[in-house]
């Protein structure tokens, strides 16, 4: 699928960093605030199509000397063992390959993408693939001791949406909720997380569209039993529960209903990750009323509380030991970004949430240490604004880990810095749409 979109933001509103404090009295209506205006055009067309993107993996495959694999973990419909949720296969999920699963060396997963509007974490994936697959001594050290799995855009179908013939990404899958097909009494209730009518914020973030298409929040469908499948339950119990109000939430894991979750869940149970990093978007928000830098990126190292499986009974909890590490990592990120006063390093920490049902939650009960990372804007509401700088602030962090990890001097990072981090605070309400976020 081509994009169609080739608007153009005006010079004067593609440079803008700071935010009047002003702004945070009120929604912000100044043309040179961060959320666009309803005149302005959003422009996504320095992003890329599937298309382009598979062709650059391909490419940046076979210029690598064999240093990197790609592969096919899965398909938007289809996962690798059989599980299906239409009859056609969907769109592939890639994962670039640098080293292999051997439990000698440090391990780390990289997912980007998951809310198919979240396009700036996929293009600094590619920078990221790019630099690791052309080498050199630096490279050749890190990729010695440290194996890097990167999967970017495991939502292609919301990433591929259209919507009145226009390219137009949206945060869900693709998908209809059909119990029948999983064994389940017709009538059984979707999981919470589900969009039954296919709709997302508007561009220029001017209320809603609805776009018609059903899907999930993938970021909702993930559960810490990563073996959990519908069809091995108790079919009873099952729409029991999703008919119970009280037990269909967020407090709950999710049903792993995609075929994306549970393509990535099983690329995780074959890496066995030491770290794993999601990259996400979000609002906008300044540092402080004293401090009025825009800040580029928000992390977290903890997602989700201790979990008990309502189904097995299974008790979850994060080792204290992978806990640390995950603030080092988190930690080290922060330090990566410090550049004097700058905006590189106006960062806070994401809101404390508890989500078990997101891919970081689950994981992290799964004995992994984890980061967060949340740039500023959404596809809606930044079109590509600042995404090169944006870009850094995932690229320049995530390198960084890589050299802590080769040389173990990660290890040495404290992780109270990570505690130190300003908290999330000074959100920019959203001048048209009233605000629709539902977290990460
Ligand atoms: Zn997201």
């Amino acid at each position: 699928m081509r994009k169609f979109s080739r608007l153009v933001i005006p010079t004067a509103m593609a440079l803008t960093m700071a935010v009047s404090s002003t702004a945070l009295a009120e929604p912000q209506s100044n043309p040179n605030g961060p959320y666009v205006e309803n005149e302005q055009n959003i422009s996504l067309s320095s992003y890329m199509s599937n298309e382009e993107l598979a062709k650059t993996l391909q490419k940046l495959e076979a210029s690598s000397k064999g240093k990197m694999k790609l592969e096919i973990a899965g398909y938007s419909n289809w996962t690798l063992d059989g599980y299906k949720t239409e009859e056609e296969k969907g769109d592939p999920l890639y994962v670039v390959k640098f080293g292999d699963a051997d439990q000698n060396k440090k391990r780390i997963l990289i997912t980007t993408q998951i809310h198919g509007n979240e396009q700036i974490g996929t293009e600094a994936a590619i920078d990221i693939i790019q630099k690791l697959s052309s080498g050199g001594k630096e490279v050749d050290e890190i990729l010695d001791k440290v194996s890097i799995w990167i999967m970017p855009r495991i939502n292609p179908e919301g990433a591929d949406n259209t919507f009145e013939g226009k390219w137009y990404p949206t945060r869900y899958t693709h998908q209809t909720w059909l119990p029948e097909n999983i064994q389940l009494p017709s009538g059984t209730k979707a999981p919470w997380y589900y969009n039954s009518v296919g709709s997302e914020r508007a561009q220029n973030n001017n209320g809603t569209v609805v776009y018609g298409i059903p899907g999930y929040d993938q970021n909702r469908d993930y559960n810490p039993n990563l073996d959990f499948r519908i069809e091995d339950q108790d079919k009873a119990k099952v729409a029991e529960f999703l008919n119970n109000r009280t037990t269909n939430n967020s407090n709950f894991g999710g049903f792993f209903v995609t075929a994306e979750a549970r393509t990535v869940s099983s690329v995780f149970k074959e890496f066995k990750p030491d770290v794993y990093v999601d990259v996400h978007h979000r609002g906008f928000n300044t540092v402080s009323d004293e401090d009025n830098r825009s800040v580029p990126v928000q992390i977290a190292a903890v997602v989700a509380d201790p979990y008990t499986d309502p189904f097995t009974g299974t008790h979850y909890e994060v080792d204290k030991n992978v806990l640390k590490l995950g603030k080092q990592v988190n930690a080290l990120s922060y330090l990566a970004l410090q550049r004097g006063f700058s905006h590189y390093g106006a960062i806070q920490k994401y809101p404390d949430v508890n989500l078990p049902g997101t891919a970081l939650g689950a994981f992290a009960l799964n004995d992994t240490a984890i980061m967060l990372i949340e740039i500023k804007g959404q596809s809606q509401t930044l079109g590509q604004k600042q995404s090169g700088m944006l870009k850094e602030t995932v690229k320049v962090p995530l390198y960084e880990v890589f050299k802590g990890l080769a040389d173990d001097s990660i290890k040495n990072i404290d992780p109270t810095i990570y505690d130190a981090v300003p908290e999330a605070s000074n959100r920019i309400s959203d001048p048209t749409t009233r605000d629709a976020d539902t977290g990460f």
